[in-house]
């Protein structure tokens, strides 16, 4: 498949969406630094990171990352958050069926005031908790499929699935017109 060369270097801003505490920094320390911090109660992390991988048709993309520091608590403030972004990912954690309720609130608001091209991906994350699981892996597969999303499970703490997720993501992103 030929790749426009001015579509050989993409760049996207990247939000993610959730509840308090269903592993939304640790995914993006994974992802960009390759560390999982079991002790961090409470998320510290830089606000903004940026990481860029290469796709196998050498597509390169670069994501610009956007963590919250806990503001996912004040609704009110998400739209800021989230405006012009070209991907959102909406995590929860299989642990707790509240905050996959809360990703289905999400998957809602961003269909009503994202923007309409935006790449939405599902995320089930603590897959390493299998025997605390309490959403079904069917239960977020329906609601990806409902939806047109891509859906994943992941673990932060054993790094399962984490570069696939952002792999995923990039394969799905609009090329610009040649
Ligand atoms: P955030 O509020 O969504 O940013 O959540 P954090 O990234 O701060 O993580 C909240 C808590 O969940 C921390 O204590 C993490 O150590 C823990 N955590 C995050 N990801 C995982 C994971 O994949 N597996 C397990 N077992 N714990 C995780
Ligand atoms: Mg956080």
């Amino acid at each position: 498949n030929a790749v426009p060369a001015d579509a050989k270097n993409l760049r996207v801003k990247l939000v993610l969406l959730g509840d308090s505490g269903v592993g939304k920094s640790c995914i993006v320390l994974r992802f960009v630094r390759g560390q999982f911090d079991a002790t961090s109660k409470v998320t510290v992390g830089a606000s903004f990171l940026s990481q860029t991988i290469a796709l196998q048709d050498s597509t390169t993309v670069k994501f610009e990352i956007w963590d919250t520091a806990g503001q996912e608590r004040y609704s009110a403030l998400a739209p800021l958050y989230y405006r012009g972004a070209g991907v959102a990912v909406i995590v929860y954690d299989i642990t707790s069926p509240e905050s996959f309720k809360k990703a289905q609130y999400w998957v809602k608001e961003l269909q009503k005031h994202g923007s309409p091209d935006i790449v939405m991906a599902l995320v089930g994350n603590k897959a390493d908790l299998h025997e605390k699981r309490e959403v079904p892996t069917e239960d977020g597969i329906g609601l990806a499929e409902k939806n047109g999303m891509f859906f994943i499970e992941t673990s932060a703490k054993t790094a399962d699935n984490i570069n696939q997720l952002f792999e995923e993501i990039g394969k799905r992103l609009p090329r610009p017109a040649p």
